[in-house]
């Protein structure tokens, strides 16, 4: 009987201490504690973009949960991720007009568009600023012409800065010319072409330039896989791209926040698929 009581008494005990010692744990969210730098043991708490937390704060926000895409493979296109703005899924151009605003003469076909010569560039209806872009193109497999004559188009971003589009596989141009270049000014690390007509991708993260007045207060950066390949890592992109002549660049000129995203008609007839869009914080 002592003995019973006795277990009793004791589990009792035990069961209180730790009901004790789970009151006396402080909030997750409590900020009061002295900063990380009076901490013999090291940081921790982060000054965030959504405050200040504990180190492996369970209360810190969670990002949104979303599908990612998968990836393509030559006969066929992979799938945006679930939270992309999908702007062609080889279907039609409901999502583009041409550079001039009206309806497009671009070709669709089995799940791609065409460039058609002297058709003009072609541009989204919808506008965008800094961004995640996934471009799938692919240079005509009929090779003709040499250097920027062959298989030349490009991806410009708010309309304005080209990643060059070429089949550049065995065929020398100017490096800041050649595709995935950032035209006129950044070369790119590698070389990662696939031969003519194999379909390629780009994969780009850019950040808009910023402008005060007539100046370029942050400069535009880029981030570029060629086909899965680090060909751009985080560079700043110094000026324009626009070709004015032979050995002449243009500078920032200041424009709107968000423009539409344009591919470009150099009249080779080159193929675009599976393009999708990720609006990013400036
Ligand atoms: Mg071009």
């Amino acid at each position: 009987m002592f003995r019973t009581i006795l277990s009793i008494t004791i589990c009792s005990l035990i069961i209180s201490a730790g009901c004790a010692a789970v009151e006396k744990t402080p909030p997750v969210t409590e900020n009061t504690t002295a900063p990380p730098e009076s901490n013999a043991r090291g940081t921790r708490y982060l000054e965030t973009e959504t405050g200040r937390w504990l180190v492996h704060d369970t209360e810190r926000p969670a990002p949104p949960v979303i599908t990612p895409g998968t990836a393509s493979i030559q006969d066929q296109p992979g799938k945006a991720p679930s939270d992309a703005i999908v702007l062609f899924d080889g279907t039609d151009l409901s999502n583009w007009e041409s550079d001039r605003g009206e309806p497009s003469k671009w070709i669709v076909r089995d799940g791609y568009m065409e460039s058609v010569r002297r058709a003009g560039g072609i541009k989204t209806k919808q506008s965008f600023g800094s961004c995640q872009l996934h471009v799938e193109f692919a240079t005509p497999s009929r090779v003709t012409g040499t250097s920027q004559g062959r298989g030349n188009s490009g991806v410009f971003i708010m309309n304005t800065y080209e990643v060059q589009v070429l089949d550049s596989y065995d065929n020398p141009t100017y490096p800041d010319g050649q595709c995935a270049a950032l035209y006129g000014r950044n070369v790119p690390l590698v070389n990662a072409c696939r031969a003519p007509g194999q379909w390629q991708t780009f994969d780009i993260i850019f950040h808009r330039p910023i402008f005060e007045g007539n100046k370029v207060v942050k400069k535009a950066t880029f981030t570029v896989f060629h086909n899965g390949v680090l060909v751009h890592d985080h560079v700043e992109l110094s000026g324009g791209t626009g070709w004015i002549d032979e050995h002449t660049i243009s500078n920032y000129a200041p424009h709107e926040d968000k423009l539409p995203l344009s591919l470009q008609d150099h009249n080779n007839p080159v193929r675009y698929r599976n393009i999708w869009i990720r609006e990013l914080k400036d």
